[in-house]
């Protein structure tokens, strides 16, 4: 492993260990990692020959605000990250009154395909690695001076699609000695990959899962999820009943009103029929209007809001935050790469 940050404790102190250090230094150095030190210079309680040997081994490497918006309607900021190969991640700062949330990236872009949103346009470039993921949480709470105490990995990119970086870096977040925020807090959306919900349930992570459903029936999901022909919602609805019957944790299923494709009575009726037994919650999306979409939100949402409860189900509306700073799915990063594509053109 090259990058320092994003080595577990127990392999940072190894590493150091290697290099003639005393265990305790392990600590030192992660906790100083995790606070978001720009140089090893600013490590007060590490000797001077160690920062110089980590600084040659070890480059430090920050990620850069490419941009920076802050919402004047409730304070959302968005964060596009410049990583240091040049390409660009989002994160989004919500504030609740429970406390800060920030949504993280983690794949510069997305190959799922989802006809509805923005990441999946361009396709997916690489995968973040775990220090990637962590950074945005890092220098989102330094940039904002503010204190996050919920995390969602629901940025750009498909976390069940870079798994192993996914649960380092959930073993590095949830560390007493660095930011050590609790996997309650802490949830993950995934379009449906069933071999990763099968391996988290193995895990009996305490995490939220959030499933982006968006359709109960094969055909619809198909047309708008590619990822339905790998994995189908029957198969999906399964993996789902059983991480709930392992776990005991009620899962999330997100699900975006799209105008006359999803938003059927019929459907509303299916979801209900097939959550049966697991007591899942569904969360409305109002679908965000991506320009290069044909896809148009739907006008049912109450409607479909109220069969779903006629069958007993908690359907919740999401609130959207943001609205006018483009803080959904991967919109600011499209409109970076647009222009950054307009530049060149007219070059
Ligand atoms: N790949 C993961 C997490 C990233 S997307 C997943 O698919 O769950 C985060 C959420 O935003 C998902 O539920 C996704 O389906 C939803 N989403 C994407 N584009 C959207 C749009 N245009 N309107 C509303 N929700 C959208």
């Amino acid at each position: 492993m090259s990058e320092l940050k994003s080595m577990t404790l127990p392999e940072l102190t190894e590493t150091l260990r290697a290099m003639g250090e005393p265990a305790f230094r392990g600590k030192q150095v992660f906790t100083w990692l995790h606070r978001g030190i720009q140089s090893y210079d600013k490590m007060e309680n590490v000797p001077k020959s160690l920062r110089e040997k980590l600084t040659q081994a070890y480059p430090l490497v920050i990620p850069g605000v490419a941009r920076k918006q802050v919402s004047r309607q409730d304070g959302t900021i968005k964060y596009l990250w410049e990583l240091a190969d040049g390409n660009c991640v989002e994160s989004v700062l919500m504030r609740y009154h429970h406390g800060n949330t920030v949504c993280v990236s983690t794949q510069v872009g997305c190959r799922m395909g989802c006809a509805f949103c923005a990441s999946a346009i361009a396709g997916k470039i690489r995968d973040l690695t775990p220090a990637e993921i962590l950074d945005q949480v890092i220098f989102t709470q330094l940039n904002a001076g503010e204190t996050v105490s919920n995390i969602v990995l629901m940025g750009i990119g498909e976390p069940l699609d870079n798994l192993d970086a996914v649960l380092r870096f959930l073993e590095l977040v949830n560390c007493p000695d660095g930011l050590n925020i609790g996997m309650r807090h802490i949830s993950l959306s995934t379009c449906g990959l069933v071999p990763g919900i099968r391996r988290l349930a193995e895990l009996k992570l305490q995490l939220t899962l959030s499933v982006s459903l968006h359709a109960p029936d094969s055909e619809t999901r198909s047309r708008i999820m590619p990822v339905n022909r790998a994995y189908d919602v029957e198969e999906l609805f399964d993996a789902c009943q059983d991480y709930f019957r392992r776990t005991g944790r009620r899962i999330s299923f997100e699900y975006a009103m799209i105008d006359g494709v999803n938003d059927h009575d019929w459907q509303a009726d299916l979801i209900a029929k097939k959550l049966r037994g697991m007591s899942g919650h569904v969360n409305l999306i109002p679908l965000n209007d991506v320009a290069e979409s044909p896809l148009k939100p739907s006008r049912r949402l109450p409607a479909f809001q109220k069969r779903l409860e006629s069958h007993g189900l908690t359907a919740t509306v999401r609130r959207s935050l943001g609205g006018d700073i483009d803080a959904s799915c991967g919109q600011l990063r499209r409109k970076a790469m647009e222009e950054a594509q307009k530049g060149e053109d007219s070059q």
